[in-house]
């Protein structure tokens, strides 16, 4: 089997990367080389002002490749009086320099944080860009430990599949700043509330919220549209489900999905879809059936609800199965 194989049955959703070099004290691989946002100036990327100061990117509804270079999940800004906050930075260097030229055609405050909802690549790799900013890179006390273990094949896999062009001066920064359990940060006359979840879509979700406007940043633990993604627990992620619908929250931005969206009614479906799942590998599992088998069909009731399905689905089914297969 292929390395590409290998990636794309094991981690073809959002795609994780990688700190080995964490790991390894190559320390030096996370350091911010001379002259890193040298270059020609990025066009930015397009960004929708969901609320006041509050500006979100879409992401192409895609996996990996060269013509999208990565901008494949949705990514945010929000502006206070003295600083902006920046939520997840997009799949290659090239999206992370978009985004900033974005901000820079809002706001010349100063990008005191970068904030990561979660370990995936397409959520994490675009840090590079903002490193001369000297932010503070904030993410869930699990993250580093996660992106360590998966830093090296992640970085092989994910430059072959941008291509040595989309994927020029890509590199992983790790949090300088974690997030135990919850930690409020200020943007000036304006509060975001950072909560660390447990394991659900990965094990190192994040949500923000933006009391101000009632947004709710959620990372990828709400899809919407696109088939969600499971590498994490699918009975952490129904659990806290149920624990987040009940955040008086106004809207809830996706980490796939339109730019935002009505909360909690926009988790419905998600909910309906790991319910289905869950429902059915548990019956499986009692009949004594495969985990082969189970990936053959499980869902198949769901496929015209999601984009993406045919990626995601049986390898959700697989991720459902061997968990729950121990209960
Ligand atoms: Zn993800």
């Amino acid at each position: 089997m292929s390395a590409i194989q290998r990636w794309r049955l094991s981690t073809m959703f959002c795609v994780a990367l990688s700190l080995a070099f964490f790991a390894m004290g190559a320390r030096s691989v996370l350091a911010p080389p001379a002259g890193a946002q040298t270059g020609p100036p990025a066009n930015p990327l397009t960004v929708t002002e969901i609320a006041a100061g509050v500006f979100v990117h879409q992401g192409a509804y895609a996996v990996f490749a060269p013509s999208n270079r990565g901008d494949i999940a949705n990514l945010s800004f929000v502006v206070g009086r003295d600083a902006v906050a920046v939520i997840d930075t997009g799949g290659s260097a090239a999206v992370g320099q978009a985004l900033r030229a974005a901000i820079r055609s809002v706001t010349d405050k100063p990008i005191r944080y970068v904030i990561n909802t979660h370990m995936h690549p397409d959520h994490v790799f675009g840090n590079a860009a903002f490193a001369d900013d000297q932010p503070e890179f904030i993410g869930h006390h699990k993250l580093a430990r996660a992106l360590a273990a998966r830093a090296e094949r992640y970085l092989a896999v994910n430059g072959e599949l941008l291509g040595p062009e989309a994927f020029a001066g890509t590199r992983l920064i790790a949090p300088t700043r974690v997030v135990q359990d919850r930690l409020v940060i200020d943007l000036g006359g304006r509060e975001l509330i950072l909560e660390a979840q447990p394991t659900a879509h990965t094990d190192n979700d994040l949500t923000i919220h933006d009391v101000t406007t009632g947004t709710l940043f959620l990372g990828d633990l709400l899809f919407v549209r696109h088939i969600p993604a499971l590498d994490g627990s699918i009975r952490g992620w129904l659990a806290l489900i149920d624990r987040l619908e009940r955040i008086a929250a106004k809207q809830a931005v996706p980490g796939h999905g339109p730019p935002s969206a009505d909360w909690p009614a926009a988790v419905q479906p998600q909910k309906q879809y790991l319910q289905r799942i869950s429902a059915d590998v548990r019956r499986m599992v009692k009949e004594g059936r495969s985990i082969a088998e189970a990936a053959a069909s499980v869902g198949l009731s769901e496929k015209d609800a999601w984009v993406l399905f045919d990626e995601f689905n049986a390898r959700n089914v697989t991720a459902a199965f061997a968990e729950l297969e121990w209960e």
